[in-house]
């Protein structure tokens, strides 16, 4: 019989409209370093969002499989931890490569089960990849320090331990960002991980994880299981007193019910939640620079990004020109298929996503606001809503309040830097703000009184492996990428000796 989740070694991948085919992309459990089918061969579907066409059937992981990938994990822990960081660098450095010589596989895949245009899921891969890269360099910096305590009586010798076993949890809006974000500072540290991938969009990862097998990667210190059952599967391995450390990228509800059960087991936990960016434009912002980035921080992945800009506050000198300027690129968009050329905006993720963009829009028009254009679905087999501006839109609108998660602007005036300011607050979530201004001092000033984690000054992107990625308030907890982000798998231990001069 042939296992068919086994990954033959060519992968290939086509979008070609009438041939679409993911063959050689592994569709099983990675556990312990061999690919296997579910425990009673359970599967589920992968589809194409621009087509709803299924492109896999990919294992479903039972709660025992979950436990399988977690005992794998633990019996590597000791040993990955114990290999020299120089190796466990050449690893992520391995991986990396084999990541740049896949890209446009990588790419055709993310487009394939997520829909983005291949131009962005080529920007995911370079950024993505770059997490490897940067852990491998990282992974051989670990250190430790030597300190005196105050009093002059004694030393401390302070070093550094991988956490322990890792389960990370992603998302599907960058399928494989959001997981190399998470593997490569945990292996890096010494951690070993057990994966699950959102089911939307498991393909990209488990072909990750066979690119981390071919650089060869040590048995169980990196295992994945997808599973249409989230919350069954999660519970019990996050129960787990060998589990030590919880990481997360997705909603904040599902993000709050996670910390819950984390909190019985005591577990280090990373969590990557929900934004309701607000975006600020001044009257002496420079036009053409503020509509650029603006485009971006809204409409890159068709917004569904938990940066993407969500609410647009514009300075009354300048909103008439800036609403112009930005509706004509808006309706420069081409909808369509992510993998057909010229197409610059693709499908949003399911219909529920369709459904909660065209909800907003037309509570904010109730409500008040103008739309200036979009504001309805496109007429086209697929997942699709238009991109949409809505000018003037008014104080107790939902969309003010929810994370669109979608390609519309709503855009509310203001007159003082301080209303703007307190309008930029005036949220639960503290991921990013962008503010476009050309007054550097009021830049200081923004960035010392926004609540936010992150701050895109003067651009649209802020996002890169060398910054310390992540929110304030209900936007989670901890940082990923940069030095700080391998600090988020690594414990403090201090040994304490006496004065060695005393007599
Ligand atoms: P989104 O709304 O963007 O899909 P979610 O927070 O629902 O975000 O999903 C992000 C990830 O969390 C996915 O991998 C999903 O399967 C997983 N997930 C959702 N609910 C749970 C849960 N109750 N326990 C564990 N993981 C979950």
């Amino acid at each position: 019989m042939t296992d068919t989740t086994t990954p033959t070694t060519a992968l290939t991948t086509t979008v070609a409209d009438d041939n679409v085919s993911v063959e050689g992309v592994p569709t099983g459990l990675f556990i312990g370093g061999r690919w296997r089918a579910a425990t009673g061969g359970a599967t589920f579907s992968v589809r194409d969002p621009s087509t709803g066409e299924v492109l896999a059937e990919v294992a479903d992981a039972t709660p025992a499989d979950g436990i399988a990938a977690l005992d794998a994990a633990v019996a590597a822990q000791d040993s990955w931890a114990a290999t020299p960081p120089r190796q466990r660098s050449d690893l992520l450095r391995a991986a990396f490569d084999l990541v740049r010589e896949h890209a446009e596989d990588l790419a055709a895949l993310m487009t394939l089960e997520m829909g983005k245009p291949l131009a962005e899921a080529r920007g995911e891969v370079t950024y993505g990849g770059e997490f490897l890269r940067w852990f491998s360099e990282e992974a051989v910096r670990i250190g430790g320090d030597y300190r005196t305590n105050p009093e002059g009586t004694g030393r401390a010798i302070v070093l550094k331990r991988p956490v322990g076993p890792v389960y990370a949890i992603t998302p599907w809006n960058f399928p494989l960002a959001m997981a190399t974000r998470k593997i490569g500072p945990a292996l890096a540290a010494g951690c070993t991980v057990v994966v699950k991938p959102a089911e939307l969009t498991p393909l990209t990862t488990l072909f990750l994880v066979e690119l981390f097998r071919r650089a060869g990667l040590p048995d169980g210190v990196l295992n994945v299981v997808p599973s249409l059952d989230a919350k069954g599967l999660s519970e019990p391995i996050i129960a787990d007193r060998r589990l030590r450390k919880l990481t997360f990228t997705g909603s904040t509800p599902v993000g709050s019910a996670l910390l819950k059960q984390a909190a019985d087991n005591v577990l280090r936990t990373s969590m990557e939640l929900g934004g309701n960016a607000p975006l600020l434009v001044f009257d002496d912002a420079d036009l053409d620079t503020a509509v650029t980035a603006a485009m971006l921080a809204k409409f890159r992945n068709v917004g569904e990004a938990c940066t993407a800009a969500n609410r647009f506050f514009v300075q009354e000198g300048i909103a008439d020109a800036f609403t112009a300027a930005l509706t004509a690129k808006v309706d420069g968009f081409r909808v369509g298929r992510g993998s057909e050329e010229g197409t610059t905006m693709g499908p949003l993720i399911d219909d529920r996503a369709v459904d909660k963009a065209a909800r907003l829009v037309d509570d904010a028009v109730a409500r008040g606001a103008r739309l200036v254009t979009g504001g309805q679905r496109v007429d086209r087999p697929g997942t699709y809503y238009a991109p949409t501006v809505l000018d003037d839109v008014q104080p107790g609108s939902d969309i003010l309040t929810t994370e669109i998660f979608g390609p519309v602007v709503s855009i509310t005036r203001f007159t003082t830097e301080e209303e703007g300011i307190r309008l930029a607050n005036d949220t639960e979530f503290g991921l990013i703000a962008y503010a476009y201004t050309s007054d550097f001092a009021r830049g200081q000033r923004l960035a010392e009184r926004l609540e936010t984690g992150m701050l895109g000054l003067n651009t649209g992107v802020v996002s890169n492996a060398a910054f310390p990625f992540g929110g304030v308030k209900s936007s989670g907890l901890g940082r990923e990428g940069s030095h700080e982000g391998i600090e988020e798998y690594l414990e403090s231990v201090y040994v304490l000796t006496p004065d060695p001069f005393a007599a």
